[in-house]
């Protein structure tokens, strides 16, 4: 059962921006697997840690499930699906442990161009296109703005020019893509970067030794490099 496991599981994303850096990390902790080819397991050999390689989106899930025990995942992503958690009243299942200092971006709003920018006032009764439509439903709330969220899972800042929204609110790193779509970011709705996620309360027996000695190489490693 999930209780006597003895090895320490930790998920990652298996292809996309996280993945390098994150084994990169995980090497500087002195982890390493055995070659594994595509698969989705990685058995680790210098120490009893697993890694189990999936899209970033299904991490805050296994960590819930305690499928697996840690995960690096985007604040972005983890504070999202905490607060689908909240909106739905399932307590919390999973926080941030550490910043991690990679995979840095913001979730930011996104007028067209055209748009003379007077403040979030200017967003009431237009529709907003985004893939976090909870951590946008909290920040418009925040700021007194009664808008409607149009929730897509991908193309974001492509909506506005098909007619599906007026602005949008998607993650930005060098705005490149923003300004391809003719769009300019106007505020910021979360700050992220690549985070250590595992559950609320810490991890007991091996796998909390496991946790523990990971986290002095990760706190060492990342020193290292600030
Ligand atoms: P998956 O196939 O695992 O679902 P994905 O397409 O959802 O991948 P990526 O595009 O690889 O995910 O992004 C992973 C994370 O990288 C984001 O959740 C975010 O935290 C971070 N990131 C950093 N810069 C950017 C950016 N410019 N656009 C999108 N994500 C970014
Ligand atoms: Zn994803």
């Amino acid at each position: 059962g999930r209780a006597e496991r003895e090895r320490l599981r930790i998920a990652i994303q298996k292809s996309g921006r996280l993945a390098e850096p994150a084994r990169t990390l995980l090497s500087a902790c002195g982890l390493d697997w055995r070659v594994q080819g595509d698969r989705l397991f990685c058995h680790g050999e210098s120490l009893p840690v697993d890694l189990l390689l999936v899209r970033d989106d299904d991490i805050p899930g296994l960590i819930a499930d305690q499928v697996c025990d840690l995960g690096f995942v985007g604040r972005n992503v983890l504070a999202e699906q905490d607060g689908e958690r909240r909106a739905s009243g399932q307590p919390s299942a999973f926080r941030e442990w550490r910043a991690l200092g990679f995979g840095a971006c913001r979730l930011a709003l996104a007028v067209p161009d055209g748009w003379q920018w007077t403040g979030p006032g200017q967003l009431a009764g237009r529709r907003i296109a985004t893939s976090y439509p909870v951590l946008l439903r909290e920040w418009l709330a925040r700021e007194g703005v009664d808008a409607d969220v149009v929730r897509l899972s991908g193309s974001v800042e492509i909506a506005p020019r098909l007619g599906q929204a007026d602005a949008v609110c998607d993650l930005v790193s060098s705005g490149a893509t923003l300004a391809a779509n003719q769009l300019k970011p106007v505020a910021t709705v979360l700050e992220s970067e690549a985070v250590l996620a595992g559950p609320v309360e810490p991890l007991e027996g091996v796998r909390g030794e496991l946790a523990g000695l990971l986290l002095r190489r990760l706190d060492g490693a990342l020193q290292v490099r600030n």
